[in-house]
Order: structure tokens, then C-alpha cells, then sequence
């Protein structure tokens, strides 16, 4: 039987803090039909550039701004939190995996890093969430293959 490599513990680190999360015209698409608001009011109200790309803001609790004891965005959510925690620094690089248990209680240490990997590209690659161009997409989310 297959041990699952993740599954979210709702602990709500990922989402504490600011996070550096980046919003793809998709993303904004996507999070403005959510919240039934036009895409030039989600960007004046929730986002700012920084880096050349939109990113989320953040609340006067320092935490995403739709973060309230779990993701107030959930099905309208962007591309990067979708993807977490199989972000390509962890794929490629088993230390950061070990390390990264630490902050997201969600990865399965008893499942290997191989394994991580093979669920995560699967993962990504049936919800489409690989991306190969750094200039419009999160970093984390680039992948070479
Ligand atoms: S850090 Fe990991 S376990 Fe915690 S909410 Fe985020 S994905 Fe889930
Ligand atoms: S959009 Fe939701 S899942 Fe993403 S960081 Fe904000 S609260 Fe967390």
C-alpha cells in the first residue's frame, strides 16, 4: 500500500506571515469570480506589486490577508497555495524536504523524499499546476521537464 507523502494538518502555518504569494492573471481570475468582485478591485484591494509581480497582501495580523483560521478563499485560492507544499525547491532538493517538516507538519517523513516526489509532479501535473515561464509565474512553481 502506498503511504500518503502529504496531507494537510489545517495548522495554518503556510498562510502566516507574509508569504510571498504571487497572483497569475489566472489566479486573479479565478479569486475575483470568488469573491463576485471585478479583477481591478481584487488588485486595489488585496494585492500590490513587488518583484514585477502581484502578490497578496497582508492583514493587520500580519497573516494573508484571507487568512482566518484556515484559507477564507478556499476554492478560489491561488495557483501557489494549491501547490504547497510541493514546491520545486523541495522536489529537487531532499535537505530542503527534511527542513521544510518542521514548518508544514502536513509532510510525511515516514513516506521518503522519492516518494514526496513522485506524488507532488503527479499531483501538480493532474491539477495543472506546473509553470515554465519565471517572468508571469511563482518561482516555486517552475519546473525544467
Ligand atoms: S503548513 Fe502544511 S499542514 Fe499546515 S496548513 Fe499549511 S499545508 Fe497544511
Ligand atoms: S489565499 Fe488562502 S491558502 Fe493562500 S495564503 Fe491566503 S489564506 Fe492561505
Amino acid at each position: 500500500m502506498t503511504v500518503q507523502a502529504f496531507e494537510c494538518r489545517m495548522c495554518g502555518h503556510c498562510c502566516q506571515g507574509e508569504g510571498g504569494i504571487v497572483l497569475t492573471d489566472k489566479d486573479r481570475g479565478r479569486l475575483a469570480d470568488h469573491l463576485s468582485i471585478g479583477e481591478d478591485e481584487l488588485v486595489r484591494r488585496y494585492a500590490r506589486e513587488r518583484g514585477g509581480k502581484l502578490h497578496l497582501i497582508c492583514g493587520d495580523d500580519g497573516n494573508c490577508v484571507f487568512f482566518d483560521q484556515g484559507c477564507g478563499v478556499h476554492p478560489g485560492r491561488p495557483d501557489i497555495c494549491r501547490a504547497w507544499p510541493y514546491f520545486r525547491g523541495n522536489l529537487v532538493d531532499e535537505t530542503s524536504w527534511e527542513m521544510v517538516q518542521e514548518y508544514c507538519p502536513g509532510i510525511n517523513p515516514e513516506a521518503g523524499h522519492a516518494e514526496f516526489v513522485r506524488q507532488g509532479r503527479r499531483y501538480l501535473r493532474d491539477e495543472g499546476l506546473l509553470r515554465y515561464d519565471p517572468d508571469t509565474s511563482p518561482n516555486a512553481l517552475i519546473c525544467d521537464d
